[in-house]
């Protein structure tokens, strides 16, 4: 592998950021982290941003007595603050109000066109405001959407194009079945390939009436389906910004459970069409549930990344997401369970330990012989970067804890303040040298393994550990009652 691109979902700007967001958003961060250390800044690529087209957006900005454009550049900085607390050191900010993107989209979709894949047709049909979605009568439950219960899908007959997604149900099949695109985790890959092979419909890819979007190039009157216009953005940042051409295709397009099948069946299937290579792997996330119940505004138990940040930091925040449970599965969480998780594992845990080993080594005056540190191997890093590039998250960072538990032990063992309580003469000084001179390396390495996790407080430990003298400081992380 000589580079990597990460993508998030772009987020609908009808939302403002929560933690589901955060979820999607921190893992990408760290992937990119992570990468970056191992193939250099250049050849890596993180693109987030938003999706800012459609009738939803439109209505939003109609409610607030707003141009749509005017609202989207009031919503958006909702989002770029979110990933500026949570430390979200992203590449590019994308927007598909950008008009680089909206010409690139007409580029491709006319190649399409030209090639004889869409064709006019009438749609009839329900059609989901919320979602942004044709719904099935196999989409309904009780004959609405299940997402939006308490909004009726619209009737819909309007002139639309129709994309041939039925020509590629045998190619995509064999795609993913090969891994060709690898759909992640396994689960997923199971219910896409079930879906796929009960049949494909070709599908609506514009909407006519609909005027806040990018037209179809061929027919003004008909704007560009916002899901199709959206999931292009992945290229388009590709093709246009400077030199980042190599990037396409994705390696990795992280997302939520939810749209997996935009992700994997319409997106391939339109890269195909437009000659374009697929994505690697597509990996959807599983959701989180607070105190057993379903996260939304109604039940006004939504959390925003800034709460998090707030009340644990930027560092604890991105720790506590991707600790609770396997990334790919869904998980229960609540703040009291992360106030928990904080108290144990970084005031307790790691938090202890790097005061306890700073207060040794200044008052042994411990000093830290240099150059030890050539051709010097970390024993957990290739289980670490196994358990990276595997996605499991927590596993790394057990990997890390294990770590922090084994040197807590060692020294309970040692005891080095007992050997610095000996009269002056008789101190065995190579023995506390010694003891101390492993912490400290060991220190050293949980710093350099935690980069991607805990970029600041991976800072804080490195420079405080590579002094020839190391003092100690204030508590990393304080305990939250
Ligand atoms: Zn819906």
């Amino acid at each position: 592998m000589d580079k990597y691109y990460v993508t998030t979902p772009i987020y609908y700007i009808n939302d403002i950021p929560h933690v589901g967001h955060a979820y999607t958003t921190v893992s990408a961060d760290i992937l990119t982290r992570y990468y970056k250390q191992k193939l250099g800044n250049d050849n890596v690529l993180f693109l987030t941003g938003t999706d800012e087209h459609g009738t939803k957006v439109a209505a939003a900005a109609k409610e607030e007595g707003k141009e749509p454009k005017e609202y989207a550049d009031s919503i958006v900085p909702k989002f770029e603050d979110a990933w500026k607390i949570l430390n979200i050191d992203y590449d590019h900010f994308f927007r598909t109000t950008d008009i680089r993107h909206e010409k690139i989209v007409q580029e491709v979709l006319q190649k399409i066109y030209d090639k004889g894949l869409i064709e006019e047709g009438i749609y009839e049909g329900l059609y989901c405001v919320g979602c942004e979605k044709f719904l099935t009568e196999s989409d309904l439950v009780n004959g609405k959407c299940p997402l939006h219960p308490n909004k009726k899908p619209i009737h819909q007959k309007e002139k639309n194009y129709f994309f041939k997604l039925s020509k590629y149900e045998g190619e995509l099949i064999k795609d993913f079945e090969s891994d060709n695109v690898n759909i992640l985790p396994e689960s997923r890959k199971k219910e896409i390939l079930g879906k796929l092979k009960e049949g494909l419909k070709d599908i609506a890819i514009s909407r006519e009436e609909v005027s806040w979007g990018i037209p179809i190039p061929w027919d003004k009157k008909q704007t560009i389906y916002v899901w199709v216009e959206a999931l292009f953005n992945y290229y388009t940042a590709t093709q246009f910004l400077n030199h980042k051409q190599k990037f396409w295709p994705a390696d990795l397009h992280l997302i939520g459970k939810d749209i997996l099948w935009f992700h994997t069946v319409i997106w391939c299937a339109l890269l195909k069409a437009a000659d374009l290579p697929l994505p690697k792997t597509i990996f959807a996330h599983g959701f989180f549930s607070i105190n057993g119940q379903k996260m939304s505004k109604s039940l006004g138990n939504v959390i925003s990344p800034k709460e998090l940040v707030d009340k644990f930091g930027a560092d604890a925040t991105r720790y506590l997401l991707e600790s609770q449970f396997p990334f790919g599965e869904d998980g229960d969480f609540s703040i009291e369970k992360l106030i928990e998780g904080y108290n144990a594992y970084l005031a307790n845990g790691l938090g202890n330990l790097i005061s306890r080993v700073a207060k040794l080594c200044e008052t042994a005056r411990f000093v830290q012989s240099s150059n030890e540190k050539s051709g010097h191997v970390i024993v957990e890093q290739e289980s670490f970067d196994k358990a990276m590039e595997e996605f499991r998250f927590n596993d790394a960072l057990s990997i890390v804890w294990e770590k922090i538990s084994k040197l807590d032990k060692y020294i309970n063992e040692e005891k080095p303040w007992e050997l610095l309580k000996l009269p002056e003469g008789s101190k065995k000084l190579g023995s506390i040298e010694d003891v101390l001179a492993h912490a400290v390396s060991q220190i050293q390495e949980i710093g350099i393994l935690l980069k991607p996790f805990m970029p600041e407080t991976s800072k804080k430990i490195i420079d405080q550990f590579e002094k020839p003298q190391i003092a100690s400081s204030s508590p990393l992380f304080p305990r939250i009652v």
